[in-house]
């Protein structure tokens, strides 16, 4: 994800040989969640996850592309390949000791570089029984994606979809994180445009028209409290919500074509 900024950009269009060079970086981080996802349950911790993530991309021929990254706010660069972000905490989350118990969910994103092309995609996945509302939180944040990308076709406004997108989390009782937003992707992680999940009338100049060779990387964050979030400490890392409340997060790589969104992240 990608703070979101008032400044417009152009999306650089790719051929479809870029297209075919992004799944399969797409492939390896596909690789990396599904491994995660068969890893996570009570008693595992976030520096076991990320670390099995590391030996993978490696053996991939791939680069973690989240170790190293700096941000203004942030005291050191981003340590791990993973972001895990467990409960309360919407991104950023750094993998560490910290064991996952029943009842958790923790979001794992992971953004790889193969052959100079990047892929990057977030699951949310419950530690063990979780609560039904949490639960409830989780598949409305997933099919938010979903219907992102059923709905996307060249020569559309993104804003339609986006308030598609926070309609469907508010209409559960739900908010959409406003803070950060998905991204363009290719040869850099992000790209313009800016990605929102939802709509502001004073952002309407963000806006953008969907167009065929776009890569796009959608990645709703959903609150289950207030849209509010905070640094969780002085690291400038963690995001938190404001309210404590759980949070999801889901995200795919796709290409806008002419007949409509290509995942590039989902393993195919
Ligand atoms: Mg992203
Ligand atoms: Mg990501």
């Amino acid at each position: 994800m990608t703070r979101m900024s008032a400044r417009a950009g152009t999306a650089a269009l790719k051929t479809n040989e870029d297209i075919q060079r992004i799944r399969l970086a797409g492939r390896v981080v596909f690789k990396v969640l599904s491994l995660c996802r068969e890893m996570v349950r009570p008693g595992v911790t976030t520096a076991e996850l990320n670390a099995e993530a590391e030996r993978l991309i490696e053996a991939s021929g791939a680069e973690a592309l989240f170790r190293g990254v700096e941000a203004r706010q942030a005291k050191f660069p981003f340590p791990a390949a993973l972001c895990t972000s467990v409960n309360d905490q919407v991104v950023h989350g750094i993998p560490s000791s910290r064991t996952l118990a029943e009842g958790d969910v923790v979001s794992i994103d992971c953004g790889v570089r193969l052959d100079g092309w990047c892929g990057d995609s977030a699951i949310t996945i419950a530690v063990g029984r979780i609560a039904q509302d949490v639960e409830r939180l989780l598949t409305v944040t997933r099919e938010m994606l979903e219907l992102a990308i059923q709905a996307i076709r060249p020569k559309m406004w993104w804003s339609e979809i986006a308030g598609r997108m926070q309609a469907h989390a508010e209409t559960a009782g739900f908010s959409v994180v406003r803070e950060f937003v998905g991204h363009g992707i290719g040869r850099e992680m992000h790209e313009e445009p800016k990605i929102p999940n939802y709509v502001d009338p004073r952002e309407k100049r963000m806006d953008f028209l969907l167009s065929e060779g776009m890569t796009l990387a959608i990645e709703p964050m959903v609150n289950m409290g207030t849209a509010n979030v905070m640094y969780e400490d002085r690291s400038g890392w963690p995001v938190v919500t404001a309210d404590g409340r759980y949070a999801a997060h889901f995200e795919h790589t796709v290409a806008v074509t002419a007949r409509g969104a290509d995942v590039l992240t989902d393993g195919r």
